[in-house]
């Protein structure tokens, strides 16, 4: 029989993990099962999570009504293709989806990742002008900063510095890139960064097809927050020089910021928003893409038909839980505890604000960020953050927390000792 050891070895020897060496890969640990914020090892020692697997596990592992939508669906079917077929929980997903999105965006798209998502995006962005007799809009512009996932198109948004661009230069479309939002969620508008995105409309509006950004929160790219008034600034220079604004919500969708969109912080909708992560309570791989009227229609003008139809479109299982996950924001009133969660980590957070290495803190909803001076050392720093009973997974100089809505003051105050103590080791 394998034990432990034996396993991870395995798993050295034969598994890529995200963005790790074959050679020299960070430390992985085996996880034997995960209950509400536990997760627990296969060595025995349980860990308070602080992750939420990439902010997808909103309400927590194991949750019964997740797992009850699951085990219904699977003695219907599982999966049914969705060319020519359809089924009841892709529909009730897309009418509520479609009730609680910014107000005009009514149509969806699903597919199976938040990268192929934007992928949809950026092709309906396309195909809508060539539709409209604008073939030569093709290109997009972006904040830097932003992160919209790791295929091709969503690579060439992508921070072109953070990003993969240099690996990938000559593989990447162009695309055009403006400054990153100035930080701070109250800090007033600069109207200088409004004038560099103006510039930029006036100068390639005629080949720009959309403008991406993850409103409110660039999260990948650097956890930065800036002031949701940008948008509807960035809103009505779109309008003026026609070019489609496309949200990605991957992450701060579904009540993260405090708000069930963080496009819910402004007064506008978008042509197109993606959403992803927490859309199935983080029980499985779905995502969509909503449009308004004017981008679905506009493609199907002229017997258009919009040219993408992924294998497992519209999964049953995955469709399930999400309704079932989107019921449970709806009857639990997950905005008031992301809110109560904000108050905590500000609470708990603050310690670090003495260290020496710490160069700010920052929260909002669900979201806490210790940025560090300098970049940690992940091989070093992850077996700490085990040691001290959490689960918390930094990238460059940022370690952050984006806990399950579940979490309770005790752990969050848990996770932030964590924090002070494994930060003030680094000296
Ligand atoms: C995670 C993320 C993506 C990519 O989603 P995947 O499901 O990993 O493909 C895209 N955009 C944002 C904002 C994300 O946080």
């Amino acid at each position: 029989m394998k034990d432990t050891n034996d396993y991870i070895e395995l798993d050295k020897q034969l598994l890529w993990h995200p963005y790790t060496s074959m050679t020299n890969p960070s430390p992985h640990f085996l996880v034997d099962h995960a209950n509400g914020c536990e997760v627990t090892l296969a060595t025995g020692e349980t860990l308070v999570d602080g992750m939420s697997s990439w902010w997808s596990v909103i309400h927590g592992y194991n949750h019964p009504k997740l797992n009850q939508a699951l085990k219904n669906q699977i003695d219907d079917f599982a999966h049914i293709m969705f060319g020519g077929l359809t089924h009841r929980p892709a529909i009730e997903l897309a009418e509520t989806l479609v009730n609680i999105a910014p107000q005009g965006l009514t149509r969806v798209f699903l597919s199976d990742s938040g990268s192929v998502s934007v992928e949809v995006a950026l092709k309906m962005a396309i195909q809508y002008w060539n539709t409209q007799g604008h073939p030569e809009k093709q290109f997009f512009a972006t904040s830097r900063s932003g992160y919209h996932g790791d295929t091709f198109a969503a690579m060439s948004v992508c921070d072109p510095v953070n990003g993969m661009h240099g690996l990938f230069s000559k593989a990447l479309t162009s695309q055009h890139f403006v400054g990153a939002p100035p930080t701070g969620f109250n800090t007033p508008l600069d109207p200088s960064y409004l004038e560099e995105i103006e510039t930029l409309f006036k100068q390639h509006h005629e080949v720009l097809a959309g403008f991406i950004i993850e409103p409110v929160v660039q999260n990948a790219g650097g956890m930065r927050f800036y002031n949701p008034r940008y948008l509807d600034e960035i809103r009505a220079l779109c309008d003026q020089y026609n070019i489609l604004l496309i949200f990605d919500e991957i992450a701060t969708g579904f009540g993260r910021t405090g708000k069930m969109f963080a496009a819910d912080h402004c007064n506008i909708s978008p042509d197109l928003m993606c959403v992803g992560k927490a859309l199935t309570g983080g029980y499985m791989t779905l995502a969509a893409t909503l449009t308004n009227d004017k981008v679905a229609l506009g493609i199907s003008d002229n017997d258009g038909v919009f040219m993408h139809g992924p294998t497992f479109m519209g999964n049953a299982l995955a469709c399930s839980v999400a309704n079932a996950s989107l019921e449970l924001i709806q009857s639990n009133d997950v905005i008031s505890k992301v809110n109560q969660i904000e108050g905590w980590l500000n609470k708990h957070l603050s310690r670090c604000a003495t260290l020496s290495n710490v160069k700010s803190i920052r929260c909002l909803g669900a979201i806490g960020v210790v940025e560090l001076n300098t970049p940690v050392n992940l091989h070093e720093i992850q077996p700490k953050f085990v040691e001290k009973g959490v689960w918390i997974r930094p990238f460059g100089k940022l370690i952050y927390l984006m806990p399950p809505y579940i979490i309770t003051e005790q752990e969050i105050e848990k996770l932030s000792t964590a924090i002070f103590d494994v930060a003030s080791e680094l000296g």
